[in-house]
């Protein structure tokens, strides 16, 4: 009866042994679907349109930081070891950590969105009467990051997205696509209002304090005016061509957005006997966005 026991106990003792090896680690068990980085806040919005609840979102840049200077948090940095895939966008804080974080994370897949679209060059305020070559321009010139507020390139984007989620979770492949699809028709009929709407207006030139607005402006044939300069406030002498420029240009509405200091703008607006009209550029709905801030140029251009 003992020997029974003692075999019994020793059983037990492999069972529970056996039964511990089976325990998947702890940052497993906490969280059973698998993270994927982001750097903005749009790019959550696209890789949820695709993967639907299959994976978990995590945004580098957090809602009202500034994807131009942010600097990764300590908790970001460690998370990412539990991560697999890493979409990047060229945002201009990558710049300076998207090597760093793959350095540390060898097994992480950072995949850049923005690979195989031709960058414009950022919308710079131009001194009146000063003339400038195009390789002058070239050379001082800065590239637009901001290639998330156009619809078609969003579309390009998607695609890269959707086919690195199949390739790294197959067994979703069917899913990824079907989504795909249901967004790619989303932008089309999003793409097709705003081109309708902006045939129609005579005014075609807005004013915005952070040039963001460029690939959009390019899609549907407006010309967009940053009131910030090289990153900065304008001067007062720069204000005051700014609001010469607006007068010209029959301007009323400044836009600006939430991330950034709206102090020139609402100096200008109150010259030019206008307002100033808030839009990010960073919201998490980018489709409803999208449609706001169509809808908020087009009455800004009225
Ligand atoms: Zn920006």
């Amino acid at each position: 009866m003992k020997r029974f026991w003692l075999l019994t106990s020793i059983a037990l003792l492999f069972l529970l042994l056996f039964g511990a090896c089976q325990v998947k680690s702890p940052a497993q068990t906490k969280n059973e679907k698998p993270v994927i980085f982001v750097s903005i806040v749009p790019q959550k919005y696209f890789v949820e349109r695709i993967a639907g609840d299959t994976v978990n979102v995590v945004v580098m840049v957090e809602p009202g930081a500034e994807p131009h200077t942010y600097e990764p948090k300590p908790a970001q940095m460690q998370m990412l070891s539990d991560t697999d895939l890493y979409f990047s966008i060229d945002a201009p804080f990558e710049v300076n950590w998207l090597s760093r974080i793959a350095d540390i994370n060898p097994n992480l897949k950072v995949v850049n969105t923005a690979e195989g679209i031709v960058k414009r060059l950022s919308t710079e305020h131009h001194h009146e009467g000063e003339e400038e070559t195009e390789a002058e321009h070239e050379e001082e010139g800065e590239l637009d990051p901001h290639i998330w507020l156009s619809p078609r390139l969003v579309a390009q984007q998607c695609k890269i997205i959707s086919d690195t989620l199949a390739a790294q979770y197959p067994e979703n492949a069917q899913a990824y696509a079907e989504n795909l699809n249901a967004f790619l028709a989303d932008i089309e009929a999003l793409d097709q209002t705003l081109k309708a709407d902006f045939a129609k207006t005579t005014n075609k030139t807005f004013m915005v304090y952070h040039p963001a607005w460029g690939y959009f402006a390019d899609e549907y044939g407006l010309t967009e005016i940053a009131v910030e300069i090289g990153g900065t406030e304008p001067s007062a002498l720069e204000l005051a061509e700014l609001i010469e420029h607006a007068r010209t240009e029959n301007i009323h509405v400044i836009f600006a957005q939430p991330e950034f200091s709206t102090r020139s703008a609402e100096a200008l607006a109150e010259e030019i006997d206008g307002e100033v009209v808030l839009i990010s550029d960073l919201e998490e709905d980018w489709l409803a966005n999208m449609q706001k801030a169509g809808e908020a140029f087009l009455k800004g251009l009225e």
